[in-house]
């Protein structure tokens, strides 16, 4: 069946298809920045007794930390529900676009996070692509220090504008050795 948010007694469907890709990106974007803060404030914070089990080593198959993936798929399901189900128009269509947004960006974190950086899928040929190698680097250090980088495909990044950081705030040579 033809979710609501693209129905075709719709009169603007290409203007439609436009908008879901800007939107399903923007919604990616900014899940990263959600990842980052939650990550941040919240798992390295007042949930640390559940993201502590991510930064063990792992007793079975699943650790609690796990169970963050279930975070965001309540709203997910709802968005794409109405997307799907809901009557035809521009309200359903930015619902459904959000909603695979939010999808996308879950399984894409599930599949590097989990899967190529903590080695739980066969996804070891990724290692071809110099930008998985930087990420991956990147995530061993938020695991190492258990600070910044703290965001995941944007942790190459974060991690260059910490040390950045650091270097500024490196006291300078005394006068005379400079
Ligand atoms: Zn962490
Ligand atoms: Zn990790």
């Amino acid at each position: 069946m033809i979710p609501a948010a693209f129905d075709p007694s719709l009169p603007d469907l290409p203007l439609r298809f436009g908008v879901v890709g800007i939107v399903l990106a923007l919604t990616c974007l900014l899940m990263e920045g959600w990842a980052v803060l939650a990550h941040e404030r919240l798992w390295h914070r007042a949930l640390w007794f559940i993201h502590r089990s991510h930064n063990r080593p792992r007793a079975g198959l699943f650790e609690a930390n796990d169970s963050f993936a279930l975070f965001n798929a309540p709203p997910a399901i709802l968005l794409l529900s109405w997307g799907t189900w809901g009557s035809p128009g521009w309200p359903t269509t930015l619902a459904w676009a959000i909603g695979a947004g939010i999808s996308l960006y879950g399984t894409a974190y599930l599949l590097v996070h989990d899967g190529y950086v903590h080695g739980r899928l066969p996804l070891g040929f990724l290692d071809r692509f110099a930008y998985m190698r930087l990420l991956r680097a990147a995530h061993r250090v938020h695991h190492a220090d258990e600070a910044a980088p703290f965001g995941l495909f944007y942790g190459p990044w974060e991690l260059a504008t910490r040390r950045a950081a650091l270097r500024r705030r490196a006291p300078s040579p005394p006068r005379g050795f400079e």
